[in-house]
This record gives C-alpha cells, structure tokens and sequence, in this order.
C-alpha cells in the first residue's frame, strides 16, 4: 500500500506517513527523519514514492530549516559514521601541519568560512542527526581550545544531547577543558554526551615549540588531562592520536601512554610534506612493539609506510 499523506512533527522533526485517509481514520505507514538522506532511498523503496520523497527533501526540510547530516570522507577515522562542525574561522592553536588551513589555502570556500575571526554557525543547529552514528562533533577546529567562548560549547553540547541515540567523538589538544564538561552538570552547562569518545592528539612526548606545534597546551599539559580524566569516568572512551607522529623518546612516550592507559591509540605520519621533525622507523617500531606487550589497541595507522621504511 502507498502512503496516502505526510505531515510532521517539529518536536523531533520526524515526517510521519500515513495512509487510510478516509473516513476510518489514518493509520501511521511509517516515519521518516526530516532531512535524513540515508532513510529515504529505504522509504522510497518500501512505496512512499518518489515525488513524495521529493516533497520531504526539498520542500518540507527546506521549509523547515532541517538539514541533512554528512557522512563521514575516507580521510577519517574509520570508526566515525559522520562528521559535523558549527565553528567558523581559524582554529587558535595554528599547528604550521593543520590540514584545515592547508585548505583554505587552497580553496577560496574553505577561505571563507575557515580562513577568518573565529564564529558560530547557528544554521548549522539545525542539521538532524538521527541515532545510531558516531558523529565526530567540530573536526574542523578544536572546540575545547581556551579561546572558544562557553556559550558555542554549550551550543554544540545541547545539539549533541538532543540525539542521544548516537555516539559522539570530541577530539582536542586542551583535554583539561574536557574536566569542566564532565563536572558541568550543576553550573549551568551541559555535560559531555554519555559514552562519547574524548580524544587528544600527543604527536610527541617533547615540546617542540609554536613553529611546530602552534599555540596548543604543551604535550605535557594533554598527557596530565588525560590521566586526569582515566578511570573516574569510565562510561567515556579516551584515545590519543599521534598524528602527525613528531621525533620523541620511546621510553618517556611509551611510560604516559601507560599512565594515560587509553582504550585505544591512532598512529599516523605527516602526508603533506611540512619538513616536520620526524622520528626514525626504529623508534616507531619499539613504540608499536611497547604497545602491543601493554596491551593497548593501535586501532589506526595512517600513512606510517614511508616512515618504517616499507
Ligand atoms: S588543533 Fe587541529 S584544527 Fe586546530 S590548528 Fe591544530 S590541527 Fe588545526
């Protein structure tokens, strides 16, 4: 049977579809999530038919304001689904390797929303995201930098919590901002969505200075958040990422990886020829090596062939 009419529900901004619209009263044929690209190929296959799909996709949303979520490009980590970001401008810790600014050294577009003042898209709060994902939430800038005003964290928090149905993935390199969200609760902000993975990037353990590693917090500095955040909230996920991996010292690295004992680590070497400081294949070995005898997941190597000499 086809559906016989559409309305929707700006609560949680589902389409419902209905047939039997006669004097028996209308039966729900099914429900579709407003702007949902995924769910309405499935929708249209099961008879809701296209022109109707059309007026859900481009008339209703449009009408609406809800838009679509993205999935997820190859160049990211393959356990996120999607990735979303509401930041504009310059991310404040100016890395010299950040691919976001690579970008919008490139692309008049990425010049324009990432190339400025830092901002807030609020349009961007209106972008549905569904249940069952892992979202990475602002992968084009570090939301929990010290620059960013509480009020857009409170934003993309709330965002976050209205789909509780999913996964979130925050990565930063100020993980002790992390520490003020798990404690929020209270003081008026909101808290980390439950069981999201809180990363940090250590791509050393040695401090390399602005014209390497920007205006971030020293690796120190992440290392003690996140030993900081280990066991006390164990409905969270921790990971560290060391990418784009620096020259560092096996023992010192491999000794905060264990203090930090995340559930599990990204390795992956610069890719766009920065002349960063980069650490000799044996020392990638050993740190793999050490890894695997303390038991902690590599889940990701990205580009490390040229380093290991393979
Ligand atoms: S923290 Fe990330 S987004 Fe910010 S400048 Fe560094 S690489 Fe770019």
């Amino acid at each position: 049977m086809r559906c016989e009419g559409i309305s929707q529900n700006h609560e949680d901004s589902l389409f419902t579809l209905w047939k039997g619209t006669g004097e028996t009263g209308r039966e729900v044929w099914g429900t579709v999530p407003c702007g949902d690209d995924e769910a309405l190929p499935e929708a249209a296959a099961s008879g809701v038919g296209e022109a109707a799909v059309a007026v859900i996709r481009f008339e209703e949303c449009e009408r609406t304001k809800a838009m679509p979520l993205k999935k997820s490009d190859g160049n990211m980590y393959p356990w996120v689904t999607h990735t979303h970001s509401h930041l504009t401008g310059k991310c404040p810790h100016g890395c010299v390797y950040c691919y976001v600014q690579a970008m919008a050294k490139k692309f008049a577009n990425m010049k324009a929303r990432y190339g400025g003042a830092l901002g807030f898209d609020e349009k961007e709060l209106k972008v549905v995201y569904g249940s069952g994902r892992t979202i990475f939430v602002e992968h084009m800038n570090d939301l929990f930098a010290e620059e960013i005003p509480r009020t857009f964290i409170s934003a993309v928090l709330l965002h976050c919590w209205q789909y509780p149905g999913n996964q979130y993935a925050f990565q930063t390199k100020n993980p002790a901002r992390y520490l003020a969200y798990l404690h929020a609760q209270g003081f008026g902000m909101p808290a980390l969505p439950l069981g999201s993975f809180l990363g940090t990037t250590i791509e050393s353990n040695r401090d390399l200075g602005a014209l390497v590693m920007g205006y971030a917090p020293p690796p120190l500095m992440r290392k003690r958040a996140m030993v900081a955040l280990r066991g006390v909230y164990g409905h969270h996920l921790r990971f560290v990422t060391i990418e784009p991996i620096l020259d560092f010292d096996v023992n010192v690295m491999v000794d905060w990886l264990w203090e930090i004992n995340p559930d599990f680590v990204n390795i992956g070497a610069d890719s766009k020829g920065h002349g960063l400081p980069e650490p000799s294949a044996d020392k990638v070995w050993a740190l793999i090596a050490s890894l695997g005898q303390l038991g902690i997941e590599i889940r990701e190597k990205h580009n490390l062939a040229r380093l290991l000499g393979e």
